[in-house]
């Protein structure tokens, strides 16, 4: 059994493998979580409720998550003096599957973000964001439910790769120099300088997710969002690398835009998944205009943050939008809200965020009757305007609960 330096190994439960590229799932999962920090203990204690009232729901007591508590944030600081303590990185790694309520960025410290120190640590190198319209939301949008879409955005390299050089510093300096000389590309002497590197193995490796996904879930398209008419060494790439993939790997399922015409008359075969691409700026437009035309996105890391957001407002799920970071081996289920701090230890937050991504969790291992049991319990709650204060005020005749309750609302409801 694995050892942990600072705390305890789990007291009950299975890990969960991966054999031969699957995981094996056993009936008592030990899935260690991150409790998080402000609301996340509001949130956490919540969500924890209905993933365990659900699991019974489907299972009884044949099946049962054997939570395991990791440590990272203030209460790490205070337990440990240490914002990510390695045991929580050792954690996630060896029981592939976890799930973390939002943790406050330390001020200072040297640590730039710990969602961004645990995504590079671990390599969770696919940024999965699924966007859908549950009704009764509040929506800024006509028709919110015309938009079901899943992106998958590049998590560890472009402009967020952090490599950065503030204007005056003898680096930066030296930079301009160095590329003024030997490069003949000018560039103003008063300028600070941002790498974007775009790699052929880090775009191949989220297209594949994307396209796996979709031929997995049935899913018709992957698009791929790029500005690769102006940056055509790094975005543009990305995209020739992308239709490159689909061509080596997937040439049995997978078929271009043109093929789709030239070659079956516009009418999809089953079983098969059209990968094709657009520009990111028109793409904006196109999920507010033909929001239905769309369904698993593929992104470089920027775009994708973009275009998160962006659609996650439009369907005014900006509050309960739920995420996943993921690599081949290891799945960490996130809130992709903040602490939000002023909230903090008063049951008033909105705990949906991390209680869908206990849903993508539970589909991830393939507890998919879990998932579904929470998404009708909380469909049938939002339906029946019985919400926490965000929804709230922006619904008429709704009735305002607080987290706990609006919890044990979503667990009547299943
Ligand atoms: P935030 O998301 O915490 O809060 C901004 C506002 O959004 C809140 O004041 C609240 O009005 C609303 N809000 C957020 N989540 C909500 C929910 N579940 N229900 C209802 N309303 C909600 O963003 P911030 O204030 O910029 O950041 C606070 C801290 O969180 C910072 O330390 C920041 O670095 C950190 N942060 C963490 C994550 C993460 O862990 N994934 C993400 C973003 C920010």
């Amino acid at each position: 059994m694995v050892t942990f330096e600072k705390i305890a190994g789990p007291k009950e439960g299975q890990p969960i493998q991966f054999v031969n590229g699957k995981f094996q799932i056993p009936d008592n999962p030990i899935i260690p979580f991150i409790e998080g920090d402000g609301t996340g203990r509001d949130i956490w204690r919540a969500s924890q409720r209905v993933f365990d009232a659900a699991v019974h729901k489907v299972w009884g007591s044949k099946k049962k998550v054997c939570w395991f508590e990791v440590y990272a944030g203030e209460k790490a600081f205070n337990m440990f003096g240490e914002w990510l303590p390695a045991d929580t990185t050792k954690a996630i790694d060896h029981f592939s599957v976890a799930i973390k309520g939002p943790l406050t960025t330390p001020v200072g410290g040297g640590i730039r973000s710990l969602n961004v120190t645990l995504r590079q640590v671990l390599d969770l190198y696919a940024c999965v964001r699924p966007v859908r319209y549950f009704r009764g939301v509040p929506s800024p949008v006509k028709c919110p439910e015309k938009l079901n879409v899943v992106i998958y955005r590049e998590n560890t390299e472009d402009v967020y790769a952090g490599i950065e050089f503030q204007e005056g510093t003898s680096d930066a300096k030296r930079l301009i120099e160095f590329i003024g000389k030997e490069l003949g590309k000018t560039i103003r002497p008063d300028s600070g300088i941002g790498i974007k590197p775009i790699s052929e193995t880090g775009s191949k490796r989220i297209v594949r997710k994307a396209l796996q996904y979709a031929l997995d879930s049935g899913r018709k398209t992957v698009t791929m969002v790029h500005k690769g008419n102006i940056m055509k060494y790094t975005e543009g790439a990305f995209r020739e690398w992308g239709y490159e993939l689909a061509k080596q790997e997937f040439a049995d399922s997978v078929i271009t835009e043109d093929d789709l015409y030239s070659n079956y008359k516009g009418k999809l075969p089953d079983g098969k998944v059209v990968i094709r691409d657009r520009i990111a700026d028109s793409m904006f437009q196109q999920v507010l205009l033909r929001p239905d035309e769309y369904d698993v996105l593929a992104t470089p890391n920027l775009n994708g943050d973009y275009l998160s957001d962006a659609c996650a407002a439009q369907v005014g799920g900006l509050g309960i939008a739920p995420g996943a970071n993921i690599s081949d081996r290891v799945g960490l289920f996130e809130a992709t809200h903040g602490t939000a701090p002023k909230y903090a230890d008063q049951d008033v937050i909105n705990p949906g965020s991390v209680i869908l991504s206990g849903v993508m969790m539970f589909d991830y291992i393939g507890w998919k009757d879990v998932g579904q049991a929470i998404i009708q319990g909380l469909e049938r709650t939002i339906a029946q305007k019985r919400v926490t204060y965000d929804f709230h005020r922006l619904m008429e005749g709704a009735t305002k609960l607080k987290t706990s309750e609006f919890a044990g609302a979503i667990i009547e409801n299943m």
